[in-house]
């Protein structure tokens, strides 16, 4: 068998990056060819994780050959995945999201838990496996639990990985509070992305009853200096939408320090928005007190109102 490609989703956030680096490393720790590779490019807040422990970057591949042995971590949903997967011969998943349509030939491997970050569940594999955990492997699944969880901040968070981020944190010898604000820091620097980027950087595609949606999310200390730019984002958006054939783009700018997030959206159905939320939807944004999760607090909330609609 040619070597196991373990890879997270498309437009890869630092929980797809350091899972499928934390997963290869467990794999061949167990004398099984694996290697990560990565389905895009590594964002600010990836790339200062990766550079504080000294790990390298997943290789980067544009899609899956046919009979490629592939793992997924942190997705499942074939949109979201590594073109060609169909053809591929996908032999497990690691994920902590909802399921979303995968048909596979043969029996597989799955591990799926509600936790706030796949590196949790890699990071319990580790003990349960009895593997010794390096330093580099325990510093960037570390990163990915603080990034998921916005550092325990989210409502995705639980219990399990406040504690495995803990000792995740000592093998690594850093403080957790330190290090977690200084990575979040570097990746809520929008530095020069254009609206464009910023609109496609950290986004998935959903379907939503019979329209299709993508849904972005963008995380910063102070959401002043990207709200000044909405009609610059709502026009990057509408060409998203034109150009990927999206009935509806959505972008939640989530304000970390607030735990709040700002919903901007073009295209229709609005009315979805509106029953999804409970709010006024005839403008191009909401605000949403408490909202930072979009698997928890925006996908199934448009996936209910859609049903209904
Ligand atoms: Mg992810
Ligand atoms: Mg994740
Ligand atoms: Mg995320």
């Amino acid at each position: 068998m040619s070597k196991i490609f373990i890879t997270g989703h498309k437009n890869p956030d630092t929980d797809s990056i350091c899972s499928a680096l934390g997963y290869a490393a467990l794999k061949r720790s167990q004398g099984v060819e694996a290697v990560a590779v990565r389905l895009g490019s590594i964002s600010k807040e990836t790339q200062y994780a990766l550079d504080f422990f000294q790990a390298e970057a997943p290789e980067l591949i544009q899609s899956a050959e046919a009979k490629q042995p592939v793992i997924l971590v942190d997705h499942n949903e074939p949109a979201q995945s590594v073109d060609g997967l169909a053809e591929a011969e996908l032999l497990e998943i690691v994920d902590h999201h909802r399921l979303g349509g995968l048909n596979t030939a043969n029996p597989i491997f799955v591990h799926i838990e509600p936790v706030g970050c796949t590196a949790t569940i890699i990071a319990g594999m580790f003990e349960c496996r009895k593997a010794e955990l390096s330093k580099k492997t325990a510093g960037v699944l570390l990163s990915a639990i603080i990034s998921d969880t916005v550092l325990f901040k989210s409502p995705t968070c639980t219990e399990k990985d406040k504690k495995t981020a803990e000792k995740l944190a000592s093998i690594a010898g850093v403080d957790l509070q330190e290090y977690g604000m200084a990575m979040l820091k570097a990746g809520a620097d929008l530095g020069d992305l254009t609206p464009a980027q910023i609109v496609r950087t950290d986004s998935k595609p959903f379907s939503f009853g019979s329209y299709k949606a993508i849904v972005s999310q963008i995380s910063v200390m102070d959401t002043t200096d990207i709200l000044a730019q909405k009609n610059e984002l709502t026009a990057a958006m509408q060409e998203l939408c034109a150009a990927e054939g999206y009935d509806l783009a959505l972008l939640m700018v989530t304000d970390i320090m607030e735990e709040s997030s700002e919903l901007v959206f073009v295209g229709e159905p609005k009315q979805l928005i509106a029953d999804a939320f409970g709010k006024d939807a005839s403008g191009d944004s909401i605000y949403l007190p408490g909202v930072m999760s979009r698997k928890k607090q925006i996908v199934p909330q448009l996936t209910e109102a859609a049903a209904k609609l």
